[in-house]
């Protein structure tokens, strides 16, 4: 009864969030899961992109200070759309630059190595631009890499174990960057206990949201967490190359940004043009050049949605599809040799399932064939994501009925086992 398409159905017609589907443009015939790689188009985003068009159109320059959504202050109105899914107060958190360039900012104001203190925490699981980003903050504050960036290292090739990073939190290590979520297995780390880790031991941390903002609830503030960066391309659907988001706790606003730019300034002084940097009271003084007003302003019409559909709510529906989507793996595609790889915990599981196979870049390619869009993580490890607002049940049962038969029919073997340029 559970792996029929009417019982998919019958959870549509119980989902309370059933009717936000119809907020995004979704392709007919296309089982959209990838929305933790790039979201889908909203009407709402498209409308406010329009928006930021026409006042570009009609009022030039005044377009700074005029228009539906005055271009000086939408990083700041963002920043206090964002707040909330951050868990945060919005004067705490801004849109700005992009997950890297934030992830430079950010490390170059916390990371303040002292004599014996001068490591940084991070995971052998990490995105490879982390990485990239604190090898070269340590080789620019003069610390070999190799000796100072510590990655803790998986048991089981998917997850990382709290233990072990607390365990790794000695009296050398003076910042620890981890992700809220992984990006391969969707494991989510208990940020709370690692944030309460690290302060009992002199440590700062930051958590790179890339893979939970939109996916999960944050309690940034409550828990005390130094900072956060994020993107908002993937599950909160901003677009491609949308301005990315960034976090800070207040009891830092008295900080000195590690790189500054005249948008961070204070706003009433910022077009004084002095040489004297006047940095704005909150995190959007962690701003550096002029805005990407473009890119920024899907935002306010995706995230609109979120205020609408309340994150809690979101996440409710996420567990459920995910659950779904467990659940259908176990009783429809044992036979076929994948491996589960995300955390089968309800509070250790993020918004995505991770599917392990040898033949995992072939079978994506299938899956692409058969109208359902995945994501392949090389080497092995097919992504599927059902985003909470616009993937129904009856998605999650095509896509595992698409995988079924793909398996069956061995459909996969027209395909070289490789992976795309983009993948
Ligand atoms: C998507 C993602 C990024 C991407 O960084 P960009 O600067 O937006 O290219 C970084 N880190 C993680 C964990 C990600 O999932």
């Amino acid at each position: 009864m559970q792996t029929t398409k009417e019982y998919a159905q019958l959870l549509d017609s119980q989902d309370p969030l059933a009717s936000f589907r119809q907020e995004f443009y979704i392709q007919p015939g296309v089982v959209y899961m990838d929305g933790n790689s790039l979201g889908l188009l909203s009407k709402r985003a498209e409308q406010a992109l329009l928006d930021m068009l026409e006042s570009w159109k009609q009022l030039g320059i005044d377009g700074w200070l005029d228009g539906k959504h005055p271009w000086f202050y939408v990083s700041e109105q963002i920043g206090a759309l964002l707040a909330p899914l951050a868990g945060a107060a919005p004067e705490e958190v801004i849109a700005a630059g992009s997950t890297t360039v934030n992830l430079h900012q950010l490390a170059a104001t916390f990371y303040e190595p002292q004599e014996t203190r001068t490591k940084i925490l991070a995971s052998s699981l990490d995105f490879p631009t982390d990485i990239y980003a604190l090898q070269s903050q340590l080789r620019l504050k003069g610390y070999n890499p190799d000796e100072h960036l510590l990655l803790i290292e998986s048991r089981d090739g998917r997850t990382i174990w709290e233990e072990d990073i607390i365990a790794a939190m000695n009296e050398e290590v003076a910042l620890a960057i981890l992700p809220c979520i992984l990006y391969r297995s969707g494991q989510v780390l208990d940020m709370q206990r690692l944030t309460a880790a690290a302060h009992e031991r002199g440590i700062l941390i930051g958590f790179d949201a890339c893979h939970s903002i939109g996916a999960i609830p944050h309690r940034f503030s409550e828990w005390g967490t130094d900072f956060a960066f994020w993107c908002n391309y993937k599950y909160i659907n901003g677009g491609p190359g949308s301005t990315a988001g960034l976090y800070v706790n207040r009891r830092h606003f008295g900080r000195l940004p590690g790189l500054t730019g005249w948008f961070g300034s204070d706003k009433e002084k910022q077009f004084n043009m002095e040489h004297t940097f006047s940095k704005a009271e909150g995190a959007g003084a962690y701003q550096l050049g002029t805005p990407h007003i473009l890119s920024s302003a899907p935002l306010l019409g995706s995230l609109e949605l979120f205020r609408e559909a309340g994150m809690d709510r979101v996440r409710q529906k996420s567990l459920l599809l995910t659950s779904y989507m467990l659940q259908l793996i176990r009783s429809e595609l044992h036979s076929y040799g994948f491996t589960v790889g995300t955390p089968e915990e309800e509070e250790r599981r993020g918004g995505h399932v991770a599917l392990e196979h040898p033949e995992a870049a072939r079978i994506c390619k299938a899956l692409k064939q058969a109208g359902v869009v995945p994501d392949y993580r090389a080497p092995d490890i097919i992504r599927l994501a059902p985003a909470a607002l616009y993937t129904s049940f009856a998605d999650v049962w095509a896509a595992v009925a698409a995988l079924k038969e793909i398996m069956e029919k061995k459909q996969y073997e027209a395909f070289p086992n490789e992976r795309n340029v983009v993948a």
